[in-house]
């Protein structure tokens, strides 16, 4: 386009002149700049330019003192932290409690302990980094390897954070903190979602930066204490939650953090040793050639002799317990002498006065969240998730436990029944839960709720037999004394004994005098049921009063100052005394399946428990017949007696798999080989034993009447209504499915893969009463006694469930799990069965039978 000359020349005219000009502009600015500069620089000749420190970046903030020095601006709440030097390249422990949660959202619950790891500080350029070290491992230093004692070892970087600013005259490093904080930077909260489970499960929003918040800090010079609410948003939810959830859409989870300083002291490790029951910290020996390199320290507090050269001597710092001041009145004398009970096995040890209690004030200016303190405390939960529960605060390189808390639920020295685990009791809790990725699973304590339901059970049947108050009181008080026993157990380092209730007979502990004053089992850390005699005159105690024998010999291998090795050696060759017998929940055999001594047992009483839990399912059908009686009161609803009925048909259920538990049984012996008194590690149970438990089953569990209740109870069965509670689900009592449920959880057990491909492998090692002779004996007790004739709706059930387990072990999702001796006898059964149920009896029986040959039928057609 030629037109564009002219208007490019002007165009280049005009960027020339502004060319020229703007210099000129800015030659002028900065003169003004200059002038103004230079009035300035008169000034600051009185007041330097401010440069920048410490003090001038945290001016609105508050400074708190203590491990870690923090600055909260008083206007944002912004956090800011100092590094010392000398705490560069130096590691501290990181703690974490759950202040207060919802159970909606897993087990997030006020008081449960979230670990603790040991991080280091370090400074890389212009950062901070925190850092978490790995303490699984162990190096000899004498040995050469120990050169290369981090390879393939990852340390978790935390955060890596900018130094606001470097004081090099004082050696100190600013840094922002509420990162470190208001993230889930030390511990994942938010639970992880398991897969598969349900898409209508409650589940939590997102972390919500601007709703989330520090809500104190409590700053030591031993550590720094830093309390934050976690706020989960989501702008809609399916699942509102439960009523403990005021707004499923935000959902606050309160966290307490702390830093510790690791402590200085002479503490001494203790090596671990599988014949007592210690909670470990897993050390690996990697320099060790050992088929077991195993350097595993035991968790235990530092107790130090006063006067070392005294047999018994006080401790420089005893163990002080503070009960919380949440804590009811009627309950603090009793809780006292519960924990005090502990020093018994402590003078043992050659400690006086170990543990103390003290009450906390009412106006106490700390809370249990505070880690100097040891609290013994009470909540009251909508959903309760424990009745009891001791986790402990370690420092992962020695295994000292430097704090704890015990947690106690209200609701479970309470008459609530909780009816959503009404079918599930018999089961009692599975501590091993598949599905379950808490790593600490093992420490979750349930034995409060099993304990629950004994209490309701010995007060049922002290109702029955017209029992005082004083009585009634007194399976309170027993029954309290024990849990917390058992949990304070837990706050010193021991694990559960479920073996612990062998050590007497069902005669002694029907003998008042005999068991007077003593621990009914060899230890507190078992979930033994309460002791309640089928003969009602010979009732003596309820629960243990004191520690067993077992604990005091835990106590003395944990704390004892041993000054030789020979020491420590003699002490656990004790561990074959009948009263020093050990098995943790790793042995024990509440879920069917799982391991395999059936005196590691939970719920279960004496040495003879098969005779003992026959005692307790004949007591309980005694009761049956007389409840309604006894439970209906005039001007009250019915809510009292469906309690009482459930509550005594769940002790049948679970009296029902204690006896199971004998079947295809091996007993375990922890003995090191050559120990005096020591046994071969497997032993079947005796072909007497594992018959009379079969029996046992085939009277109380799979007879035609096993389960008769009086027709008349069922009509009364009504839960107390409330609003519009039964609009999501019928009310009837649902009394087959409840009885179905009680007999497959037996057949869970002594049907299950493991179970049966023990009985075979067992007849190479001992075992007499052999697979063959078991399933047909299962059979017959099924089926012999009204196969011919009419068949009631419970047998019909069973029968039916029954045979639907066998085609399932030949051509179920699980069959392959089961051997093929288990099948071929499965098949034998079933053709048996199909050769038995030929129609006869009643219509319903008839068509009951031929349901049944239907079903055989099909499945031999898919058999190939
Ligand atoms: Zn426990």
């Amino acid at each position: 386009m030629i037109v564009s000359k002219n208007v490019f020349r002007r165009s280049c005219a005009f960027i020339v002149l502004f060319l020229i000009l703007i210099p000129q502009n800015f030659e002028a600015q900065n003169t003004k700049k200059g002038k103004r500069k230079k009035k300035s620089e008169v000034v600051a000749q009185v007041k330097k330019a401010p440069k920048k420190t410490i003090a001038s970046l945290t001016k609105s903030s508050k400074k708190i003192d203590g491990l870690f020095t923090i600055y909260q601006d008083t206007l944002t709440g912004v956090m800011q932290m100092v590094i010392k030097e000398d705490q560069l390249n130096q590691e501290y422990i990181h703690f974490a409690q759950i202040a207060d949660g919802v159970l909606d959202a897993g087990r997030i619950n006020r008081g449960s302990y979230q670990g603790s790891k040991v991080f280091k500080i370090e400074k890389f350029f212009d950062k901070i980094d925190f850092i978490i070290q790995n303490t699984s491992f162990y190096f000899d230093p004498d040995n050469p390897l120990a050169r290369s004692k981090d390879a393939n070892i990852s340390n978790g970087v935390l955060m890596s954070l900018k130094i606001e600013l470097h004081d090099d005259k004082e050696g100190l490093y600013l840094i922002k903190a509420n990162d470190l904080f208001l993230k889930e930077t030390f511990n994942q909260i938010k639970p992880v979602r398991q897969p598969g489970s349900s898409p209508t499960a409650f589940k939590l929003g997102s972390l919500d930066k601007t709703k989330s918040k520090i809500r104190s800090i409590n700053n030591y010079p031993e550590n720094t204490n830093i309390q934050v609410e976690y706020v989960y948003s989501s702008p809609s939810v399916l699942n509102i939650g439960s009523n403990a959830v005021s707004d499923g859409r935000n959902v606050s989870i309160k966290v307490f953090h702390s830093l510790i300083k690791i402590p200085e002291n002479n503490y001494e490790i203790r090596l671990d040793d599988p014949r007592v029951g210690f909670f470990i910290t897993e050390v690996n020996d990697q320099t060790s050639t050992s088929s077991a390199p195993y350097r595993d320290l035991v968790n235990r507090w530092h107790l130090e002799k006063k006067n070392p050269n005294e047999a018994i001597s006080e401790p420089v710092e005893p163990i002080t317990w503070w009960i919380e001041n949440s804590t009811p009145l009627e309950w603090r004398e009793t809780i006292k002498e519960a924990v005090l009970q502990w020093n018994v096995a402590f003078e043992q040890a050659g400690f006086k006065n170990a543990m103390q209690v003290k009450i906390q004030p009412d106006d106490a200016n700390w809370d249990a969240g505070d880690i100097r303190y040891n609290v013994l405390r009470w909540t009251s939960s909508p959903t309760p998730p424990f009745g009891g529960y001791g986790p402990r605060l370690v420092n992962p390189k020695t295994g000292q436990i430097l704090g704890s808390d015990i947690m106690l639920e209200y609701a479970h020295f309470t008459n609530r029944v909780f009816y959503d685990k009404l079918y599930s009791l018999a089961t009692l809790e599975a501590p091993f839960d598949e599905n379950d990725t808490n790593l600490n699973s093992h420490e979750t304590c349930t034995f409060g709720k099993t304990m629950h339901q004994d209490i309701m059970f010995a007060h049922a049947v002290a109702s029955v037999s017209g029992a005082s108050d004083l009585e009634m009181e007194r399976i309170k008080k027993e029954s309290m004394t024990a849990l917390i026993m058992h949990e304070v157990g837990h706050t010193l380092g021991l694990n559960h004994n479920m073996k612990a209730s062998q050590l007497f007979s069902p005669e002694e502990l029907a003998n008042p005098e005999f068991i007077k004053g003593k621990c009914l089992t060899a230890s507190v850390m078992d979930y033994a049921t309460l002791n309640i005699t089928k003969d009602r005159s010979k009732q003596g105690q309820y629960d243990d009063i004191t520690v067993g024998p077992y604990d005091i010999w835990a106590i003395q291998f944990g704390y004892t100052p041993f000054k030789t090795g020979k020491e420590r050696y003699d002490l656990l060759n004790q561990s074959t005394k009948p009263e020093l017998i050990f098995g943790n929940d790793a042995d024990d055999m509440r879920s069917p399946g799982k391991a395999i001594d059936p005196r590691v047992m939970t719920g279960d009483q004496s040495n003879d428990a098969i005779q003992y839990s026959i005692d307790r399912i004949e007591l309980s059908n005694n009761l049956i017949n007389s409840v309604k009686d006894k439970f209906i009161k005039n001007d009250d609803t019915y809510q009292e007696l469906r309690r009482a009925y459930y509550v005594l048909s769940g002790q049948q259920a679970s009296a029902a798999n204690i006896i199971s538990r004998y079947i295809g049984g091996v007993y375990v012996n922890r003995a090191v080989a050559g120990q005096e008194g020591g046994k071969q590690p497997y032993t079947p149970v005796s072909y007497e034993d594992q018959k009379r438990a079969m029996n046992a089953l085939k009277r109380y569990v799979f007879a035609p009447n096993a389960f008769d209740a009086p027709n008349d109870l069922y009509n009364y069965l009504a839960m107390q209504r409330r609003g519009f509670n039964f609009f999501s689900g019928t009310e009837d009592p649902k009394i087959h499915a409840q009885v179905l449920i009680y007999q497959k959880n037996v057949l869970n057990h002594i049907l299950h893969y493991n179970t049966l491909q023990r009985i075979t492998d067992s007849e190479l090692y001992g075992n007499t009463y052999s697979l063959s002779t078991f399933m047909t004996d299962l059979n017959h007790a099924i089926f012999k006694a009204d196969i011919y004739s009419s068949v009631n709706s419970f047998r019909q059930n069973l029968q039916l469930e029954y045979t639907n387990m066998l085609i399932d072990m030949i051509t179920g999702k699980q069959s392959s799990r089961y051997t093929n001796n288990a099948k071929s006898m499965a098949l034998y059964n079933l053709k048996a069965v199909r050769t038995m149920a030929v129609p006869s009896g009643n219509i319903s029986s008839r068509a009951h039978k031929q349901h049944l040959r239907t079903l055989i039928d099909n499945a031999l057609k898919e058999i190939k």
